[in-house]
């Protein structure tokens, strides 16, 4: 076990539907601490360099739209395998593929709109903080 950091986002539907608050509880009652956040509304080029793995993906173009059409909160989560631990709590990629309990099962209506973002490996977590939030952003508790 080993304590780890991930990058989470609350996405525009999830900010939308008014559940941050909600989304945050389960990483609460699971352990996640969040040292640090922001509730920002992306520009185009920052969601684009953000999603830049998924550049060349059918995908890609609905999914920058859809991530700046409305404000997102962003948050840096710390706990013991915060990585693999925030995977679980969010669920399949595809609410309708998501188990019953998990973020995505009961806060998302689609794959394209599916509340949460979260990293997926210690590179990618290391990227996407790197990407929000400088280290003295970050107050590790
Ligand atoms: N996505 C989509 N259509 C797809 C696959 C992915 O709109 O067929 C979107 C979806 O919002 C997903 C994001 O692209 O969360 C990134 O895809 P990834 O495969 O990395 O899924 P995640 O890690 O978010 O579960």
């Amino acid at each position: 076990m080993t304590v780890q950091r991930t990058l989470s986002i609350v996405k525009p539907d999830a900010v939308a539907k008014n559940v941050i608050g909600k989304i945050y509880t389960r990483f609460e009652d699971a352990g996640l601490k969040i040292v640090a956040a922001q509730m920002r509304q992306l520009s185009q080029a920052e969601a684009e360099g953000f999603y830049e793995v998924h550049k060349d993906r059918p995908f890609f173009k609905d999914l920058v739209s859809f991530m700046i059409s409305g404000p997102v909160m962003i948050q840096v989560l710390e706990g013991e395998d915060a990585i693999l631990k925030n995977r679980e709590l969010m669920g399949a990629t595809d609410p309708k593929k998501a188990a019953p309990g998990t973020i995505r099962h009961d806060f998302a209506e689609s794959i394209d709109a599916n509340a949460v973002h979260g990293s997926d490996a210690p590179e990618t977590a290391a990227r996407e903080i790197a990407y929000f939030f400088p280290a003295l952003a970050i107050h590790s508790r």
